[in-house]
C-alpha cells in the first residue's frame, strides 16, 4: 500500500507547537481546550489519511485470499505490527498481538496465562491505583482458580509502597499486574524496580501501560516485563486497536482464548489445532484499517525529537501544578516521586461534576468522577476528582486559561455563597412572591442561562442533613441524591423532600419538586416529563449518566406514589 506522500514526515523535526497544533484538525478548529487527553487523544491527520487511504485503495481482508488487494492489505497489516514491534523494542514480530485495547489485552491474559499457570493457593499481585481493567479480571480469574489477590498499598503522596511490596512478594505469587503510569494520580511507578523483584521469586509480571506509552519510550527487553499493554487511542492513534506484548516463549506455552477463524490451523469435527502466537489469539477478521492508524500514529511521533516532546510535556506539568495550587480551597491530589502530565484536584465544597460542568460551558474539557479507580478512591476518601491531562499539542497559555476560569469561578462560588447566605435570611421581601422555577425556566431562552438558573436555585437552598442518610439514598444516580416523601390521607397529597451533593441534581430536584409535590398519586404516576425536559434542554446537556440519574429519580418518585392507587 502506498502512504499518502505529504504526510510523511522528515524525522526529528524540530518541536514547533503551533506547527504541530496544526497537524490536528480537531485541535486546529476549535476555540476549546481539550485537557482530557487521559482519556482518549486527538489524531493528527496522517492518521486519519492513512486510514481514509487504505479503505479507498487496499481494502480487502488480510492473510486469506491470494489476490493483490489482499496481499497489500496483509502486507501493511503486519508492516504496522513490525512498526510497534520497534517501538517498543520487542525482539520479535510474533511478540506483538494486536487486541480492541488495554482493557482486551488484560482479559486475554487473564484467561489465557491464568488457565496456564494460576491455580489454587497462588497469588496474584496487583495495586490500590490500577484501573480497574486492571482489577477486575485478576478478580473473576482469582475466584475461578481459588487464588488470592494481594494489593500493594500506596503512601500518603501516592506512590506505590515498595516496602509493602517487597513484603507481599513470596514463592506463591504467580503474576504482578500493575500500572506503568496511574491514570488517577499521575503516578509513575518504578516498575523496572518492581520486575525484577518479581522474578526474583518467579513471579510473571504484567505492565498496564495505557498511560505511558504516549509519554516514555519504552523499551521491553530493557524492563524484561513479561506482557506490557496499550491502547492506539491513547498514543495519537484510532480506537478499536490495542497492542499486547508478550514474550515470545510464554505466548508459545498460553492456550488459545478466543477462537474461529485466523487462528486455527487445522479443525475438524474430532478437534482442532491452533497457530502459532500471534494469530493464536487473533481469531476473526482484525481491525485492519486501525492497526495501520496507529502505526502511522506511531511513525508521527517518532518524527519528534524525543527529548524535546519529554521537555515540552514536563514544562506543561510543571505550570500546572504552580498556576493551580496557589487557588484557594483547591487541593491537588497525591504528589508522588515522579508524575506524567497530569493533574487531580478537588474543590472542598464543590462537587467535582459541578466544577467540570462550568469548566466545560467555558470551552475547557476535563474529566471528572473515579476515572475507573473506585478502589483508589475509596483509599483516597474521595467521590471523584477532576483530572487535567496534557497531550504534545496542549500549549502553556491553555493551562493558563483553565487556572484563571478556575480563579475566576472559585471566586464567583465563594461570593455568591456569602450572598446565598444573606438573602436566604433576607429572602422574599414582603408581598413578592417569587415566580415558579419551571415559569423562570421557560422564559429563558438558551441552555446557558436554564443551566446558571438551576445552579443558583440549589445554592440557595440549604443541605437537609436529616435527609442525607444511607436509608434515603436512590441508587442508580452517578452522584449521592435522598429522597423522602410524605403522604397526607385528608387532603390525599403526596409531598416529598430532595437533596443532592451535585448542585446541577439539586437544581434540576428543585424543579421536580415543584412539578411533584402537593399532587394526588394518580397526577404523580401520570406526569410526562420527557417533552418538558426536551423543551429545556435537559436530556441534551446533561451527560448519559446525568440522564440516567434524573430518570432514577423520577422513577423513585413514581414508585412511591404507586402505592397509594
Ligand atoms: N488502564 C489504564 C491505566 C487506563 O488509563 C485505561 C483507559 N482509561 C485502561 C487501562 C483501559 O483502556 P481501554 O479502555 O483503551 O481498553
Amino acid at each position: 500500500m502506498h502512504e499518502p506522500e505529504r504526510h510523511k514526515r522528515a524525522p526529528a523535526q524540530p518541536f514547533a507547537i503551533e506547527t504541530l497544533r496544526s497537524d490536528f484538525p480537531l485541535i486546529s478548529a476549535s476555540p476549546d481546550c481539550y485537557l482530557d487527553n487521559a482519556a482518549t487523544t486527538q489524531k493528527p491527520l496522517c492518521v486519519l489519511d492513512v486510514m481514509d487511504h487504505y479503505y479507498r485503495h487496499s481494502n480487502a481482508n488480510v492473510h486469506r485470499a491470494a489476490h493483490r488487494l489482499s496481499r497489500e492489505a496483509t502486507a501493511a497489516f503486519e508492516a504496522a505490527r513490525q512498526t510497534v514491534q520497534q517501538f517498543i523494542n520487542a525482539a520479535h514480530s510474533d511478540e506483538i498481538v494486536w487486541t480492541r485495547g488495554t482493557t482486551e489485552g488484560i482479559n486475554l491474559v487473564a484467561y489465557s496465562f491464568g488457565q496456564l499457570a494460576i491455580g489454587p493457593g497462588d497469588e496474584i499481585i496487583t495495586t490500590t491505583l490500577e484501573h480497574h481493567a486492571n482489577i477486575v479480571p485478576w478478580q473473576l480469574l482469582a475466584q475461578r482458580c481459588g487464588a488470592t489477590l494481594k494489593v500493594v498499598p500506596l503512601t500518603q503522596e501516592g506512590d506505590l509502597d515498595q516496602t509493602a511490596y517487597t513484603a507481599l512478594l513470596n514463592s506463591r505469587t504467580k503474576l504482578v499486574a500493575l500500572s506503568h503510569v496511574s491514570n488517577a494520580l499521575g503516578t509513575v511507578n518504578p516498575i523496572a524496580d518492581m520486575i525484577q523483584q518479581a522474578h526474583a521469586v518467579g513471579a510473571k509480571v504484567l505492565i498496564d501501560g495505557a498511560q505511558a506509552v504516549s509519554h516514555f519510550q519504552i523499551d521491553v527487553q530493557a524492563l524484561d516485563c513479561d506482557f506490557y499493554l496499550f491502547s492506539g487511542h491513547k498514543l495519537y492513534g484510532p480506537t478499536g486497536i490495542g497492542v499486547l506484548y508478550g514474550k515470545q516463549q510464554l505466548l508459545q506455552q498460553m492456550p488459545p482464548w478466543q477462537t474461529g477463524g485466523e487462528m486455527i490451523e487445522r479443525v475438524t469435527f474430532a478437534g482442532s489445532t491452533f497457530q502459532a502466537p500471534p494469530f493464536r489469539f487473533e481469531a476473526g477478521t482484525p481491525n485492519i484499517a486501525a492497526a495501520i492508524g496507529l502505526a502511522e500514529a506511531i511513525h508521527y511521533l517518532n518524527g519528534f525529537d524525543f527529548s524535546q516532546r519529554q521537555a515540552h510535556e514536563r514544562q506543561l506539568l510543571a505550570h500546572a501544578l504552580e498556576r493551580l495550587m496557589p487557588l484557594p480551597g483547591l487541593r491537588i491530589i497525591g504528589h508522588p516521586l515522579e508524575r506524567v502530565g497530569l493533574v487531580p484536584f478537588v474543590v472542598d465544597g464543590i462537587h467535582s461534576f459541578d466544577l467540570g460542568t462550568l469548566l466545560d460551558q467555558q470551552g475547557i474539557a476535563l474529566r471528572t468522577g473515579h476515572h475507573c479507580t473506585q478502589p483508589l478512591h475509596q483509599h483516597l476518601g474521595l467521590e471523584g476528582t477532576l483530572r487535567a491531562s496534557f497531550a504534545l499539542y496542549n500549549r502553556v497559555e491553555e493551562i493558563d486559561r483553565l487556572a484563571d476560569t478556575l480563579g475566576e469561578l472559585l471566586q464567583h462560588y465563594s461570593n455568591t455563597a456569602t450572598q446565598s447566605g444573606i438573602s436566604r435570611k433576607t429572602s422574599s421581601p414582603e408581598g413578592q412572591q417569587q415566580q415558579p422555577l419551571l415559569q423562570q425556566l421557560l422564559q429563558l431562552d438558551h441552555w446557558q442561562a436554564r443551566y446558571r438558573l438551576l445552579m443558583k436555585s440549589a445554592q440557595i437552598q440549604p443541605e437537609i442533613m436529616e435527609l442525607r442518610r444511607q436509608q434515603h439514598l436512590l441508587s442508580g444516580c452517578s452522584s449521592n441524591v435522598w429522597l423522602t416523601y410524605h403522604y397526607d390521607p385528608v387532603t390525599n397529597n403526596l409531598y416529598y423532600q430532595l437533596d443532592s451533593d451535585t448542585r446541577i441534581i439539586k437544581g434540576i430536584s428543585m424543579l421536580l419538586l415543584e412539578l411533584f409535590n402537593g399532587k394526588n398519586p394518580r397526577d404523580v404516576v401520570s406526569i410526562e416529563l420527557q417533552p418538558l425536559f426536551q423543551q429545556l434542554g435537559l436530556e441534551k446537556h446533561l451527560s448519559v449518566s446525568r440522564n440516567n440519574g434524573l430518570h432514577a429519580i423520577i422513577d423513585a418518585i413514581q414508585e412511591t406514589a404507586r402505592r397509594y392507587l
